[in-house]
């Protein structure tokens, strides 16, 4: 019949092409759905326009350490029966290069489009019907008959619908909140969603002596959390105009929760009180620019500046006042007061909670409804992580589809 399909995949990004592709090779009529203007449109700016498509380094046998979420080990069944290894050799098959960056993330050489086209090829090979852009209305069920779909060409109808709408972030590309909204429909929980790899603001006031860093980065420690739950990366540190960025904040971010502080050690494996100790021993040079061997000088004067007691030689200042200042290199506590939000937001933590869902399948807890992707609650670190659950994910669902 006209407008009858086997399965029905809402948002054409990562995770909806992966798997219309492949649940389309394995014989199903897919129809593949997206409302915007223009295809896949968070892989294009990806990486810095070179999609850091997946990370070498997730430990197929504990993958839950890379990602967060309402039960961390909902992602494990996925994510290792589709490892980076089995997308890498799709990458190769595609004649796309890569190369490795940075604790195991791969980045295309050319560009992100070579992974669209890559995703797009996959689909053709499958026959998907790809009807963007289309917009999706009311969504309707009746047991015996399945879903039946509004939408700007028409209705349509298939036994199963896939959800991979992502999550709420760059909403200026199409980001909207379509899938928890359909997943409230159907009677599925949904985990608060918030802004996450995000970078942090600090109030205006008590930001102002920061503010003149704005661009300086350089490798620190950074941690959240109280004892039981504390959470800690190595990794550069970016000073912006409104508070901190870089790789080891849009971490923490993730972790962090509102009204806590974050612990900031500028010189990770120096002891800055020992040395400081030591050169008041043998230097007459300024504090700032004994300081400025361990850390760069800009952030030195900063510190240094903050401080009359330290406005001097080494040798002539006060044990006291160096220890003071040890203590703020190495454990500077800040808190945050907010995140840039959905705006700068890397992706979205929280979305269709994971005790409505199979691991193992995808399909939610209503009969032949599946969400795969960034709109379930898991959320991998930076680097690569995001994407292999969206790859993952989507194979998961796209087996059982077959399966059924
Ligand atoms: P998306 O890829 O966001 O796709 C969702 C699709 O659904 C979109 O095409 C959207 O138009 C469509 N849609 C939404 N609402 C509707 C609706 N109502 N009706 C119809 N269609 C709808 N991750 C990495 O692993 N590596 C990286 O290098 C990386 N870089 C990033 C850089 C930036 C700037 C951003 C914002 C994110 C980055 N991410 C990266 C995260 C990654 O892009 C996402 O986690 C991933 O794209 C999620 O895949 P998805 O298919 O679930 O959602």
């Amino acid at each position: 019949a006209p407008g009858a399909f086997d399965v029905i995949v809402i948002g054409a990004g990562a995770a909806g092409l992966f798997c219309a592709g492949l649940a389309g090779q394995r014989g199903l009529k897919v129809l593949l759905m997206d409302h915007g203007e223009r295809i896949a449109e968070k892989i294009r700016i990806s990486g810095g326009g070179r999609a850091n498509f997946t990370n070498r380094d997730l430990d197929v046998r504990a993958p839950q350490r890379h990602f967060i979420g309402g039960n961390p080990h909902f992602c494990r069944s996925a994510l290792s029966r589709y490892t980076p290894q089995q997308f890498i050799e799709l990458v190769e098959r595609h004649g796309i290069a890569y190369h490795e960056k940075h604790k195991g993330q791969l980045f295309c050489d050319g560009s992100s489009q070579q992974i669209i086209d890559m995703l797009l090829a996959e689909c053709a090979a499958g026959g998907v019907t790809h009807w963007q852009p289309c917009s999706v209305g009311q969504i309707g069920f009746a047991p015996g008959e399945g879903y039946r779909l509004q939408t700007g060409r028409g209705e349509v109808r298939a036994p199963r619908v896939v959800v991979a709408t992502g999550g709420l972030s760059i909403p200026q590309i199409g980001a909207t909140d379509f899938g928890y909204r359909l997943a409230a429909q159907f009677g599925l929980r949904v985990v608060p969603p918030r802004p996450a790899l995000v970078p942090l603001t600090f109030g205006g006031e008590d930001w102002a002596p920061y503010a003149d860093l704005a661009g300086l980065a350089l490798p620190v420690r950074i941690a959240t959390g109280s004892k039981k739950a504390r959470t800690v990366f190595l990794e550069d540190l970016l000073f912006t105009h409104r508070g901190l960025s870089g790789p080891a904040v849009l971490q923490i971010s993730s972790y962090w929760q509102p009204g806590a502080p974050l612990d900031i050690d500028f010189a990770p494996g120096v002891d800055v009180q020992a040395a400081l100790a030591d050169a008041k021993q043998r230097s007459r040079k300024r504090i700032a620019n004994e300081l400025a061997g361990m850390v760069p000088a800009r952030l030195a004067d900063a510190w240094v500046g903050q401080d009359a007691a330290l406005q001097r030689p080494i040798n002539e200042a006060a044990d006291r006042a160096l220890s003071a200042l040890a203590e703020r290199i190495a454990r500077w506590q800040i808190t945050p007061s907010g995140t840039e939000g959905y705006k700068k937001a890397e992706v979205t933590a929280g979305g269709v909670d994971t005790r409505d869902l199979s691991s193992q399948t995808m399909e939610s807890k209503h009969p032949g409804l599946y969400f795969i992707g960034e709109v379930v609650d898991v959320t991998g670190w930076l680097g690569g992580y995001n994407f292999q659950w969206a790859w993952a994910s989507a194979h998961a669902c796209a087996q059982a589809l077959e399966a059924r």
